[in-house]
């Protein structure tokens, strides 16, 4: 198979610096798997179910949650990666001094406004954390606060869809899969 010599470079490059990233981190759950497992699930997922083969998109996927959970600063991104890719890494990105209830809000008034490839990584790290919420929830949530994360990922979720159809019918499919689970 042939394969794009400077794509995979920046992907390989990607995912090591991820994986330098988010190296002492773990994930939520019983048996906390270490953090850069999700970036790649998230990956996957737009590979596989989202079969997205823009190149951007999947490096994009990568870095993630970089800037959010670790020290990277933006001017890393940009020199690595180049502006488009740090802009929708942004874009992505969640602001946490902003309190807890309106940062959810927040996150549900801006998902129509993203980019194409900021919507797809979102709807990927939310079908991988739905996947996540119901094959290994993390430690003491309730019912009522895992079924809380479910609608409140569907309004999200509402605003991204339209430029993946693969990823729409994922998502609904794991939607309802979760809660029915819950009940
Ligand atoms: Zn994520």
């Amino acid at each position: 198979m042939d394969i794009n010599f400077t794509n995979t470079t920046l992907f390989i490059e990607a995912l090591h610096f991820a994986a330098e990233k988010h190296k002492y981190q773990k994930r939520k759950g019983t048996n906390p798997p270490p953090y850069i497992n999700h970036p790649i699930k998230v990956v996957r997922t737009l590979w596989e179910e989202g079969q997205v083969r823009d190149h951007e998109v999947l490096v994009v996927a990568l870095l993630h949650d970089t800037i959010e959970d670790t020290e990277t600063l933006p001017e890393e991104l940009t020199q690595r990666f180049g502006q488009r890719v740090c802009n929708a890494v942004l874009e992505v990105t969640n602001d946490w001094r902003i309190p807890r209830e309106q940062l959810k809000q927040k996150q549900i008034d801006d998902a129509p406004f993203k980019s194409v490839v900021a919507k797809q990584v979102k709807l990927a790290d939310l079908i991988c954390n739905i996947r996540d919420i119901q094959d290994d929830p993390p430690y003491r949530w309730t019912k009522t606060r895992r079924m809380g994360y479910l609608l409140w990922a569907e309004e999200v979720a509402a605003g991204l869809k339209g430029c993946n159809p693969h990823l729409d019918t994922y998502f609904a499919q794991y939607l309802k899969r979760a809660k029915d689970s819950i009940k």
